[in-house]
């Protein structure tokens, strides 16, 4: 079976460290083992307009930040399809197709999608919930059918989504009965707790909407503005520290290495000697977010340069886009094809829908 990978990312701002040890590491390394017949990232903008219709200026001002991100992580064009899903129609025309393949009550069990609308401000009743962010894993479930993929690095919060759209594979090769359709799988991260990385408010996922996000791309200040924000539990500094939800040792735990250690923290040797000596006590917050500024700066410092130079190819990053949509457009149009010959509703090809309509005729 050919091995088709495929993810996108709303272009809702920039993107984020969750979503970096969420799927862009994990995507990072897919490409550089190189074992894939297809490799397709989109800038999903269909999707971001779902919750944010009135907020164009938002989700265009975002596709090259997300784009620049891409690019400064180390995802390389010349191994990956890079494309923009409001510029591929077939997406739509799929989408349509399969909301007749999902209930309502379906639709609205979603656990990401509930957690989503329980964060925004629509009015108490769901009233203000636009059908079409509802909708949304279905259109999901379009992005990844259309070009086959079958894995699909992503973060936890994408699970109940390729559940939805394993359901619609399901569903549609057995309502037309034929396998057009193939079942996808998600990659996850290899550690568990970027599944899901907290916030620096230590509330939530860190999301683009919540404003609690380090990104990718902030500057050495506002790293160490935004570590230091980050809320610990206040003790006296002989008392033993608490492990359990405490953000910087969460980060810690996913950033520093070793070599960190060498370089800024050689009293210890790993994150299990330090973990260790914080829970007896002495060792105070300050130190530790002292240490994790560090820690970030140097996992964010050669993202931040990659991304400067590519902020002045801007004309060749669109360029990319362009030539990248208009394969995913070849690939997603012969899908469309399949599904549409499955259907029976490929009239103008199929002779034998003429032949059909003359005999009862005559
Ligand atoms: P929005 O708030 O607009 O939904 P977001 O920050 O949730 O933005 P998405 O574009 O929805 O980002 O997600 C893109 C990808 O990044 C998905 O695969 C998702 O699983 C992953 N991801 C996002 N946030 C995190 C996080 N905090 N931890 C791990 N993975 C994440
Ligand atoms: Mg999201």
């Amino acid at each position: 079976m050919k091995k088709i990978i495929l993810t996108a990312d709303r272009p809702t701002g920039k993107l984020h460290i969750g979503h970096y040890v969420g799927s862009l590491m994990q995507r990072v390394k897919l490409q550089n083992e190189g074992n894939y017949d297809e490799y397709i990232i989109m800038i999903a903008d269909a999707q971001a307009l779902t919750d944010n219709s009135g907020n164009i200026v938002k989700v265009r001002d975002n596709v090259l930040e997300v784009m620049l991100d891409y690019l400064a992580v180390g995802l390389d064009p010349k191994k990956v399809t890079f494309c923009i899903q409001s510029q591929i129609p077939a997406l739509s025309e799929l989408t349509m197709y399969y909301m007749n393949l999902v209930t309502l009550p379906r639709v609205l069990r979603n656990p990401t999608v509930k957690s989503e609308i329980a964060q925004k401000d629509y009015d108490k009743d769901e009233a203000g919930v636009p059908v079409g962010f509802a909708c949304y894993p279905i259109s999901q479930a379009a992005d990844i059918t259309a070009f086959k993929a079958n894995i699909i690095p992503v973060g936890d919060d994408q699970e109940p989504m390729l559940e939805q759209t394993r359901e619609i594979v399901r569903s549609f090769n057995r309502t037309y009965n034929k396998d057009v359709l193939v079942e996808c799988k998600a990659v996850l991260p290899e550690n568990e707790i970027c599944y899901r990385l907290v916030g620096t408010d230590g509330n939530a996922k860190m999301s683009k909407s919540l404003n609690n996000c380090i990104y990718l791309s902030d500057d050495e200040n506002t790293i160490k503005k935004k570590v230091n924000s980050i809320m610990s539990f206040p003790r006296n500094i002989e008392d033993p520290g608490i492990i359990e939800g405490n953000v910087l040792f969460t980060y810690l735990n996913v950033f520093a290495n070793d070599e960190h250690f060498k370089k800024y923290y050689p009293e210890f040797k790993n994150i299990t000697e330090l973990t260790n000596a914080y829970k007896q006590g002495g060792i105070g917050d300050g130190r530790i977010k002292q240490f994790l500024n560090e820690v970030m700066q140097d996992t964010i410092r050669p993202f931040r340069e990659r991304r400067h130079g590519f902020e002045r190819q801007i004309p060749m990053l669109i360029e990319i886009l362009n030539e990248g949509t208009k394969h995913a457009n070849e690939l997603a149009n012969q899908t469309l094809k399949e599904v549409k010959e499955a259907m029976g509703i490929n009239y103008f090809d199929d002779t034998n829908f003429i032949k059909e309509q003359i005999n009862k005729y005559n």
